[in-house]
Formats: C-alpha cells, sequence, structure tokens
C-alpha cells in the first residue's frame, strides 16, 4: 500500500464531524450479512463478491445447514457446493473458494478462522477487504477499512479521498483520517449511508437529515449547486434584441411616419 500521507488539522476536524453525524444517524449500523460463526462470516464474505448483502443471505441458510463447519466443506467438493450457491453468479469459482478457504482452515488452523491479516490472506477467495470484514466483524480488531463499492463512491462524493484515488489509496486515506477502533464501524455508517440515501443513481440529497448539514461539504452536492446558480443566472439576464426585429421596427416606423 502507499505510504500515509499526514491530514491536516482541517482535515482531520472534519472527519470527526462526518463520524459524530453518520454515528447519530446511523446508531444500528452493521454488518448485514447474515452469520453465526467466524467461518460462516468469511464464507459469506467470499460469497458476497459481485453480487448483494441480501442476495447472499438468501443462499446461506441452506449452505450453513449442509455445511455447518469448516471439516464439512473440507470432506465435500467444490462440485457439491456449488448448487447452494448458483444464485449468486460467478458459482463455479465461488464454490471452489469456499471449499479451499476452508479446506484450509479446517487442516492448516484446526478449524479456527486466522486472526491475523497475513493469514488471512492466504486462504483462496481472500484479498484485503474480505480479510478486513471479517477482522473486523468476527474479532473486533481493526487492521484496516473495508473499502467495497460504496465506500469508494462516498469516500470521492464527499472528498475524503482524491478522485482518482484507487480502493488502497482510498483504505489508506481513511486510515489516517479517522481513529483505528473506528475503522469496521466508519466502513458500515458509509455502506449504510450509501445504500439508504448516497445511492449510485438518485441520491437522496436533500431528503437525508445528514445531507441538511454534511451536504454543505459534499463535492458533489456543491457542484450541482454552483451548476443550479449558473443556469438561474442564466435565465435571469434580459434575452438580446434580435437584429432583425430592431430593422423591421425602425422600417415600420419610417413607414408611419410617411404616409
Ligand atoms: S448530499 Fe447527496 S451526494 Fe452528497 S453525501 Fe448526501 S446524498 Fe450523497
Amino acid at each position: 500500500m502507499p505510504a500515509r500521507s499526514t491530514p491536516s488539522p482541517a482535515e482531520l476536524a472534519r472527519a470527526a464531524k462526518l463520524l459524530a453525524e453518520l454515528l447519530a444517524a446511523y446508531p444500528d449500523a452493521h454488518c448485514e450479512l447474515n452469520y453465526s460463526s467466524p467461518h460462516e462470516l468469511l464464507v459469506a464474505t467470499i460469497l458476497s463478491a459481485q453480487t448483494t448483502d441480501v442476495n447472499v443471505n438468501k443462499a446461506t441458510p441452506s449452505l450453513f445447514a449442509r455445511f455447518p463447519t469448516p471439516a464439512d466443506y473440507a470432506r465435500s467438493s467444490p462440485e457439491e457446493i456449488e448448487p447452494y450457491v448458483r444464485s449468486l453468479g460467478f458459482f463455479r469459482n465461488k464454490a471452489r473458494a469456499v471449499f479451499e478457504s476452508m479446506r484450509e482452515v479446517h487442516h492448516r488452523f484446526n478449524d479456527q478462522v486466522p486472526r491475523t491479516m497475513d493469514e488471512l490472506l492466504t486462504l483462496r477467495g481472500v484479498a484485503r477487504k474480505t480479510a478486513n470484514v471479517v477482522l473486523g466483524n468476527a474479532f473486533n480488531i481493526n487492521v484496516g477499512v473495508v473499502v467495497d463499492t460504496h465506500v469508494e463512491r462516498l469516500s470521492k462524493r464527499l472528498a475524503l479521498a482524491p478522485k482518482k484515488a484507487n480502493v488502497a489509496q482510498i483504505e489508506r486515506r481513511l486510515m489516517v483520517l479517522f481513529p483505528q477502533d473506528h475503522w469496521c464501524m466508519l466502513s458500515h455508517l458509509l455502506i449504510w449511508h450509501g445504500r439508504r440515501a448516497c445511492k449510485a443513481r438518485g441520491s437522496s440529497c436533500d431528503a437525508h437529515p445528514i445531507c441538511q448539514t454534511f451536504g454543505d461539504h459534499c463535492d458533489r452536492r456543491t457542484t450541482e449547486r454552483r451548476a443550479a446558480k449558473a443556469a438561474l443566472t442564466i435565465s435571469a439576464k434580459p434575452a438580446p434584441l434580435r437584429k432583425s426585429g430592431k430593422k423591421t421596427t425602425t422600417r415600420r416606423a419610417k413607414n408611419a411616419g410617411g404616409s
């Protein structure tokens, strides 16, 4: 990951204000994947790639019932897992990732999901985002910030990260702007705001309480306001006289005078 750049006091104050407002707006924010153990959360997070938590939550009850422990997955095969995850897209890859990661958890980690980023990253289907989800939610360990599509979009709209920043750069920026013990919650808060108000299309900018105040700092809202103001200014200007109209009037006046 790129080196951390130190934020200014003003940037830190702004981030603290945003965090307080998000906490007030979404006091119940939490991971919306259903799970009852660390290995179930790991499986659900692997399955959540390129689909919604709602879809994953529809598929996992029967999957978790059929494979209650990492050992049960390890004794099966990707082909046996596939029917349970077929509805989620990329199901062959996902079934294989679930099978291989659970087999590793069973054989190498004694049925316990590892609690370090480095160990988690050795499992198939586990990248930094998935590892952050598991560490933060299953073990309350904050070593990074989950940057999914909502966190990426909101970080840019709220000018927490540069418009052209990639996922790794956004994560690094959020890590220097927000206190470490809030990193897991921060991602929940941004995801909740992204799902409920600040959507990819059709954001309800004027409807949501948090945007009544923090919206003033929102890059997208500021741009929209500037455009609206410019449109008003243009429509308020008097229309210029048309040259042809001027000539017609003059000719008419001359004719009127001559008769
Ligand atoms: S003002 Fe609109 S674009 Fe900005 S954070 Fe709120 S919902 Fe998102």
